[in-house]
């Protein structure tokens, strides 16, 4: 806008009218570029609402109603200006909520309609510039859609699955780390966790639950809230981790800090994560502060035990993790993640490698690569669930069925133990999270039953 006016010709004006003309235009001018732009619009489908993101300049007041006949819901943002053809890229799948964007100028303001399929309840909010982003407007449409997936029912026989909660970091708004050739941290993670999933669900005694299924945003505490909703008995937040420095690599597994993280690396990646609800946008949408008091008294209960639960865990998947990928370190690292902080599922986050690492983010962008990631997790995952049996649940039954122990005496050899027991080497390398053939005199195996 402020260009148009530059560029007419008010310096031929030599009366004092010209000049009154000229101080008008300016003012004019001023006051154009004082308007804020609607740069671009976005927008998410999540299973239980739908999110539209406006970009803008600056922050913009707004006014935001519904209409019937058809539904429409109308947003105008006053003093604000924006390009004609808006909407006119946005994406839409099938089964969308929004139908289409409509823009047009309305005065000062600037009127956007949506078409949508049904009746819908807006929540809307403004959020401050979180790198990448800048301003924005977001608007979030609730009511109808498929609405939220039921929790798991528990079988009501001694023999439920296992259920583990899978959640594919960041989403929608949130890319979570950008690496070379502009792979999003958040569409990787979700390559990976479907795959997990799957080989979760092929594993006879185990269900797998994915936290997003789709590029949308979860906020942190929803997720640990939906692990809990689907009675997980493992949590396994999935990400991919960056760094100022292109040649670090490997992958990591985090549980939670009793306080304080083990490393400074660990507390500024804690905080990295943890800021995913401000990109994400959370905005000012209440947490439920009653939640918050009541988790902070269950998590002084049952903390302890559940921390040592989720160490093991993580001490289960990162062996197997260090089978097929570089691992960043060694041992199970703890950092005040949010995402794990439910007081009575054991959690993990893995850190599947350093997508700001070229040769990683490429390998991490593979098929081969994600498919190999999600098989040693789904192991690492096996692991520890026939170590700890949920009571009530097929593994358990199976153990209880007549799973022995024998003590490795001098002279034994893996195969040998296996032939004695009529089971394949493979079979008792898998009961006993063993990756290779490696056995020592002292050691206990448990002999699977069948
Ligand atoms: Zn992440």
């Amino acid at each position: 806008m402020t260009s148009n006016f530059q560029a007419r010709p008010v310096g031929g004006l030599a009366s004092g009218a010209g000049w009154l003309i000229a101080l008008v235009l300016l003012l004019a001018a001023a006051q154009a570029s004082a308007a804020t732009r609607i740069e671009g619009v976005r927008m998410h489908e999540a299973p239980d609402y739908t999110r539209v993101v406006f970009d803008t300049s600056g922050p913009v007041d707004f006014e935001l109603f519904t209409l019937e006949n058809p539904h429409r819901v109308v947003i105008d943002l006053k003093h604000a200006e924006a390009a004609r053809d808006l909407g006119a890229g946005l994406a839409r799948g099938d089964g969308a909520r929004v139908t289409a964007v409509r823009t047009a100028p309305r005065g000062a303001e600037y009127r956007v309609v949506l078409d949508v399929t049904g009746k819908v309840k807006p929540e809307s909010f403004r959020l401050d510039p979180v790198p990448p982003y800048g301003h924005r407007l977001v608007v979030d449409l609730y009511g109808t859609g498929p609405g939220r997936r039921t929790p798991a029912v528990p079988l009501s026989d001694h023999r439920r699955d296992v259920i583990v909660a899978i959640d594919p970091g960041h989403g929608g708004e949130d890319p979570g780390a950008i690496g070379p050739a502009r792979i999003q941290e958040k569409d990787v993670v979700l390559s990976i966790a479907r795959r997990l999933a799957r080989k979760v669900d092929a594993m006879p005694g185990f269900r797998a639950v994915l936290v997003r299924d789709g590029d949308y945003y979860v906020a942190l505490r929803d997720r640990v809230a939906f692990a809990r909703d689907q009675r997980a008995d493992l949590f396994v937040s999935v990400h991919a981790d960056a760094f100022k420095m292109p040649s670090v690599s490997g992958a990591s597994v985090y549980t939670l800090s009793d306080r304080g993280a083990t490393s400074e690396a660990a507390r500024w990646l804690a905080e990295k994560e943890n800021r995913s609800d401000l990109i994400g946008g959370v905005g000012d949408v209440s947490l439920g502060d009653k939640d918050d008091v009541l988790a902070s008294v269950l998590l002084d209960l049952s903390m302890d035990a559940n921390r040592s639960a989720s160490f093991e865990a993580g001490a289960r998947v990162l062996g197997q993790l260090g089978t097929v990928a570089k691992l960043h370190k060694r041992r199970v690292e703890q950092a005040g993640f949010v995402v794990l902080k439910a007081p009575d599922v054991p959690s993990i986050l893995v850190e599947t490698g350093y997508i700001s690492n070229p040769a990683e983010a490429r390998r991490l962008d593979t098929a081969d690569y994600q498919e190999r990631l999600a098989t040693a997790l789904a192991s690492g995952i096996r692991n520890y669930m026939q170590s700890y049996a949920p009571p009530g649940t097929l593994l358990a039954w199976q153990r209880e069925q007549g799973d022995r122990k024998y003590t490795i005496e001098t002279g034994d050899t893996l195969s040998e133990i296996a032939a004695r027991f009529g089971l394949s080497t493979r079979r008792l390398r898998e009961a006993n999270g063993l990756s290779g053939d490696v056995i020592r005199v002292g050691q206990t195996l448990v002999i699977p039953a069948g």
